[in-house]
């Protein structure tokens, strides 16, 4: 029979939110596979667990990847770790549980923290509908097809960035998307923990003068859908014109329009007689 393997989520800063059940599981597996075997060595002294690791990490991941699925085949249980949050969360992970997924061995999360699901709960943006975007490509054609797919999405978006490319992120989003809500989060379960509410040009005039620090989610608030782009005065004028056009009165149709689409009563009054002369 075969072993199991498990996405053990780690802490994004603070030692403290690693989970007993994410200790419990470092201490009973056979092998760990991490992406750094640095970096989780310390959270093992942490903890008080000595365990056999292997490395898997983004440019050893096939062959690795085939070496671990062959020891989980074999029976053993492989707790994978990443430096920090969720594997596979813009980490390596996924092609393991891919693997794993291929060859019926089962896959167990043991949920940690992830910085994108942490900043998108602080951001105050709509939280109903998101879209997962990780790191923009630093090919610029590619870094430009992507945030182009992106101008209409409605949802709310988040990606990740690192500090030294965060000014040319922030104005090439504002180039595409226009200025919008955005949050940005640095430094989750830090000491210097923040996260500061901006549109987009602010958040471009902010950088300018601040020098980016820490690691970053941003949060940027999708596209206003059909319903909520508004009207211009014209096509408020057009309806006006359709209801009028059904019978009703040219004070009722103004009235009702007016109430729907936000106008000053006044001013569409003003330019419906202004058209009609
Ligand atoms: N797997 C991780 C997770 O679940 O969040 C993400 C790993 S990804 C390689 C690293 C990126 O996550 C950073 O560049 C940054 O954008 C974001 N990140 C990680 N820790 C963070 C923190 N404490 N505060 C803000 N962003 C963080």
């Amino acid at each position: 029979m075969s072993g199991t393997l498990y996405l053990v989520g780690t802490p994004i800063g603070n030692l403290g939110d690693i989970s007993p059940r994410a200790a419990e599981t470092f201490e009973a597996v056979d092998f760990i596979a991490a992406e750094d075997t640095r970096v989780t060595v310390k959270l093992l002294n942490h903890l008080g667990i000595k365990k056999p690791m292997v490395s898997y990490y983004e440019h050893n991941r096939a062959e690795s990847g085939e070496r671990i699925l062959a020891r989980l085949l074999n029976g053993e249980s492989c707790a994978l770790a990443t430096d920090a949050g969720m594997p596979a969360i813009s980490d390596p992970g996924e092609d393991l549980v891919a693997l794993c997924g291929e060859a019926g061995v089962p896959v167990i999360a043991i949920p940690g923290p992830c910085a994108a699901v942490c900043a998108l709960a602080l951001s105050g943006l709509p939280t109903g509908r998101f879209t997962f975007e990780g790191f923009l490509s630093t090919v610029k054609k590619n870094r430009y097809k992507h945030l182009e797919e992106l101008k209409n999405e409605h949802r709310t978006m988040i990606f990740y960035e690192a500090p030294h490319k965060l000014k040319a992120t922030l104005s090439d989003m504002l180039t595409y998307f226009g200025d919008r809500p955005i949050t940005i989060s640095r430094e989750l379960t830090k000491l210097h923990e923040e996260t500061l509410r901006f549109t987009l040009a602010k958040a471009v005039e902010y950088y300018e003068s601040t020098p980016p620090k820490g690691e970053f989610v941003l949060i940027i608030q999708g596209a206003p859908t059909d319903e909520e782009t508004p009207l211009t005065m014209e096509e408020a004028m057009e309806q006006v014109s359709a209801l009028m056009d059904k019978g009703q009165s040219l004070k009722d149709s103004v009235k009702q329009v007016a109430k729907s689409t936000g106008f000053a009563k006044n001013k569409l009054y003003d330019a419906v007689l202004k058209a009609q002369n």
